[in-house]
C-alpha cells in the first residue's frame, strides 16, 4: 500500500497552505519514540513535537495501553447528565498538578475551543457580578491563540491576519509585545503601556489574555515575569479577569510544569491543550477560580452556556490521566534541564551565520530567527535529507523536542539545524 499523495495535493487541505499550489507533504506510515517513519522507511527525529504535544515521544505504550484499556469499557458518552471515571480522575489530576485556588474545570475539544471557554467565561462573570459595560478583551501584539473567531481575535493583529475578517472579528486592544526580558526588571516602556492601556480601557475590560512568558505561533518570543506581575496587580485593581493561555507551555515546556510558577501570578482562568494527552488525541481544558465559577453562574442564564458534543470524552481522558501520571513521576524535569542546556550550548553557533540575528533558548524550546524568510519547501527538503523534522515558519526555525530525546538525537536536531541555516538556498529571495 502506497499513500495517495496526488489524491492528497488534489483534495486535502493542509495547515496554512495553498491548495492550489501547496508545499509538498511528506508521507508516514509511523511513528514511535523520537523518530516519524516515512515511507520507503526513512526515518526522522521529531524537533517539533507534533507542535508541542508529543512531550513523551510517539507511541508511548501507557499511553497505547490506556487508549486500549478505555476503548473496550467505553469511547464515549456525552457528558450532559453523565459522568465517568477517566473524566472524574483527569479532573483531580489536574487540580493536583495546579494552583490550588484554580479549582473549577471544563473539558473541551481542542486549545482553541478552551480559549473561546475561556473568554466566554470571563464574559458571563462580568455580567453575573453586575459589571455589565466590561465586555472588552485586552491582549498583547505577537500572540496566538487559536483559529476560531473570538480566539482569533486576541491574535497578533499582524501575522494573525486580522485584515482578512476586519469586519468580522470582534476587536480587542493590543499592547504592544513586551519588551521586559525574561530575569529582569519592568521596563520603562511596558510600565507606561500597561499604565496607558488600563487607564484607557480599565473600566470597560472584561479580561486580559496572554501566553505567560513564551509567545509561540505568534512569534517564538520570551519575556519576563516581571510584566505578568505589573499586569496582574492592574488586573486586581481593576476587577479585570486574567486568562493565562498554557496551551503550548502547560506540562513541562518551559522548564516548570506551567509557565506561571517562573513567576509570583496565579491567573483567575487557565487554557492547557496540545500536550494534555501527551499528543495522542485532541483534547484541551479551561481551569478558573470558584470566584469565576460563581460569578458566571450569577449571570441571567445561570449556567455556564457552552456545552460540546464531545466533551470530556472518555477515550481522551483516559490517555489524559497516563499521560499525566507519566509527568507525575517527576522524570520531566531532569529531561527539560538537559535539553535546555545543550540547547544553548549546540544552537550558539548559529549566532555567527550571516542569515541569523537572533538565537534564544527556555527550557525546552529553542529558536532561530532570521533576516530573511526562509523558503518552507527548500529548507524541509535539506532537514529530511539530513534526517530531521523541523517545519520552521517566516524568519522562525525552531525546535521543541519530545522530552524523552537522547543528547545524540538532539545533537543530530541542532548540526542539522545549524548546517542548513548555513545554506544560502533555504532562503526566500526578499524578505
Ligand atoms: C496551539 C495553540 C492554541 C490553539 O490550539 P488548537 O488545539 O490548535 O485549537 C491556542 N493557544 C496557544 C498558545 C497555542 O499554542
Amino acid at each position: 500500500m502506497t499513500i495517495d499523495l496526488q489524491f492528497d495535493r488534489d483534495h486535502l487541505w493542509h495547515p496554512y497552505t495553498s491548495t492550489s499550489n501547496p508545499l509538498p507533504c511528506y508521507p508516514v506510515v509511523r511513528a514511535e519514540g523520537v523518530e516519524i517513519e516515512l515511507e520507503g522507511g526513512q526515518r526522522l527525529i521529531d524537533g517539533m513535537s507534533s507542535w508541542w504535544s508529543t512531550i513523551h515521544g510517539y507511541q508511548h505504550p501507557e499511553l497505547s495501553h490506556a487508549a486500549k484499556q478505555q476503548i473496550d469499557a467505553m469511547s464515549h458518552v456525552m457528558f450532559g447528565g453523565l459522568t465517568h471515571e477517566p473524566a472524574v480522575e483527569l479532573g483531580k489530576k489536574l487540580l493536583a498538578m495546579t494552583a490550588p485556588k484554580l479549582n473549577k474545570l471544563f473539558l473541551s475539544d481542542s486549545g482553541s475551543v478552551a480559549v473561546e471557554v475561556a473568554l466566554k467565561m470571563a464574559l458571563q462573570f462580568q455580567q453575573g457580578v453586575g459589571q455589565l459595560q466590561r465586555t472588552q478583551v485586552l491582549t498583547i501584539r505577537g500572540g496566538y491563540h487559536g483559529d476560531t473567531f473570538a480566539a482569533m481575535s486576541v491574535c497578533d493583529p499582524v501575522n494573525g491576519m486580522h485584515s482578512l475578517f476586519a469586519d468580522s472579528l470582534s476587536k480587542a486592544h493590543f499592547l504592544p509585545r513586551p519588551t521586559t526580558a525574561v530575569g529582569q526588571p519592568l521596563t520603562a516602556a511596558d510600565e507606561q503601556a500597561l499604565a496607558t492601556g488600563f487607564a484607557d480601557h480599565g473600566e470597560t475590560l472584561a479580561a486580559v489574555i496572554v501566553e505567560p512568558l513564551v509567545q509561540g505561533a505568534g512569534g517564538m518570543h520570551f519575556y519576563g515575569s516581571a510584566y505578568l506581575e505589573r499586569l496582574a496587580t492592574l488586573c486586581q485593581q481593576h476587577g479585570v479577569l486574567l486568562i493565562f493561555d498554557e496551551i503550548a507551555t502547560g506540562f513541562g515546556r518551559t522548564g516548570k510544569l506551567f509557565a506561571y510558577e517562573h513567576t509570583s501570578v496565579v491567573p483567575d482562568i487557565l487554557c492547557l491543550g496540545k500536550a494534555l494527552t501527551g499528543g495522542t488525541m485532541t483534547l484541551a481544558a479551561t481551569l478558573a477560580t470558584d470566584e469565576v465559577a460563581a460569578g458566571v453562574c450569577a449571570s441571567a442564564a445561570g449556567v455556564f452556556m457552552h456545552g460540546p458534543t464531545f466533551m470530556a470524552n472518555p477515550l481522551a481522558c483516559a490517555v489524559a490521566n497516563a499521560s499525566m501520571a507519566i509527568l507525575q513521576r517527576g522524570d520531566w524535569q531532569q529531561q527539560v534541564d538537559a535539553i535546555e542546556q545543550q540547547l544553548t550550548a549546540q544552537l550558539a553557533p548559529c549566532q555567527q551565520l550571516a542569515q541569523v540575528t537572533d538565537v534564544r533558548v527556555f527550557g525546552a524550546i529553542g529558536v532561530v530567527e532570521t533576516k530573511r524568510a526562509v523558503d518552507v519547501a527548500a529548507i524541509q527538503q535539506e532537514f529530511t535529507r539530513l534526517g530531521v523534522w523541523i517545519r520552521p515558519f517566516g524568519k522562525l526555525v525552531y525546535i521543541m523536542p519530545p522530552y524523552i530525546i537522547s543528547p545524540q538525537q538532539l545533537s543530530q536536531l541542532t548540526q542539522a539545524l545549524t548546517r542548513v541555516l548555513a545554506l544560502p538556498s533555504v532562503y526566500q529571495a526578499s524578505s
